[in-house]
């Protein structure tokens, strides 16, 4: 096979030129990072869950009508995608205190919050990606006001749809990131949820034993994440009927 073109690699995913103008092949790989990079491990098996959670949710999105990046799926560890300008921010919803909001505002975890709050972080990792407020956003042009409006809304109707599902399967989605990026048809802008969603960036816990199912296990080292992302693929019938294997088996 031709050797594809790379276009950039990151910390969990490397993304190569599509097949046709305008799409990309995302790869979904195993690493796991955490602390800005610091901590790292290769988790066998993550990717593999991850390309197809995140399938899950991107089509669950497009059946409400929510846009977003997703074609299909190619294979257990690639899918084909709308390239997208992407929107430098990290846009992140809170149903439940967690995190860094905890660790800012001295709040408990876990205490529901009022109403569902958006918030903006700018993505760059030599910054640590610091959080920055809609007045950054638009006097840099990182995006224009209405933008802004625009995916405040859109990361709502995302927390409703993807709050609904977690809790369909007895999960609570305590909080999550999404990224946004711009297509443009006939020299509009239009806005989708790119990138990914998958527990590498949601944060899930069980609504029963409070178990966590996201990368809080392997940030915290709680114990294997591959069982906790399983766990989660488990509960919404996307495993194979023997679950993804972790290693390859030799069939005799
Ligand atoms: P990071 O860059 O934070 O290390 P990843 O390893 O997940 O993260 O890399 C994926 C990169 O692909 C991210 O920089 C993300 O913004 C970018 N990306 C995701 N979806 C798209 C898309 N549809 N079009 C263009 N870029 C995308
Ligand atoms: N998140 C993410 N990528 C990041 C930072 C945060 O996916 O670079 C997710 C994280 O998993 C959680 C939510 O965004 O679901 C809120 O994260 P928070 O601001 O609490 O940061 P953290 O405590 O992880 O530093």
């Amino acid at each position: 096979m031709a050797r594809r073109k790379l276009i950039y690699e990151g910390k969990a995913k490397i993304l190569y030129e599509g097949p046709e103008p305008g799409t990309l092949i995302q790869y979904f790989k195993d690493d796991a990072t955490a602390f800005n990079g610091e901590r790292h491990e290769v988790v066998e098996g993550k990717g593999v869950l991850n390309n197809r959670l995140s399938e899950f949710f991107m089509l669950a999105l497009a059946n409400v009508g929510i846009p977003t990046h997703f074609i299909r799926r190619l294979n257990m560890r690639e899918q084909l995608v709308r390239e997208a300008e992407m929107i430098p921010l990290e846009v992140v919803v809170r149903n439940f205190a967690a995190g860094s909001l905890t660790r800012r505002l001295g709040m408990d975890e876990g205490t529901q919050l009022p109403r569902p709050l958006v918030e903006f972080y700018l993505k760059d990792d030599s910054l640590g990606d610091p959080i920055v407020a809609e007045e950054h956003i638009a006097a840099f042009g990182w995006a224009s006001q209405q933008e802004i409006d625009e995916m405040v809304n859109l990361a709502l109707r995302v927390n409703d749809v993807l709050s609904g599902l977690f809790f369909g399967v007895g999960i609570r989605l305590v909080d999550f990131k999404i990224e946004i990026g711009r297509i443009w048809e006939n020299d509009y802008p239009r806005l989708i949820v790119a990138d990914e969603i998958s527990p590498d960036s949601c944060r899930l816990w069980d609504i029963r034993t409070g178990r966590k199912l996201d990368k809080d296990v392997f940030r915290h080292e709680l114990g294997d994440l591959a069982d906790a992302y399983t766990e989660v693929a488990r509960r919404f019938g996307l495993l194979p009927a023997n679950g993804f294997p972790k290693r390859p088996t030799l069939v005799n």
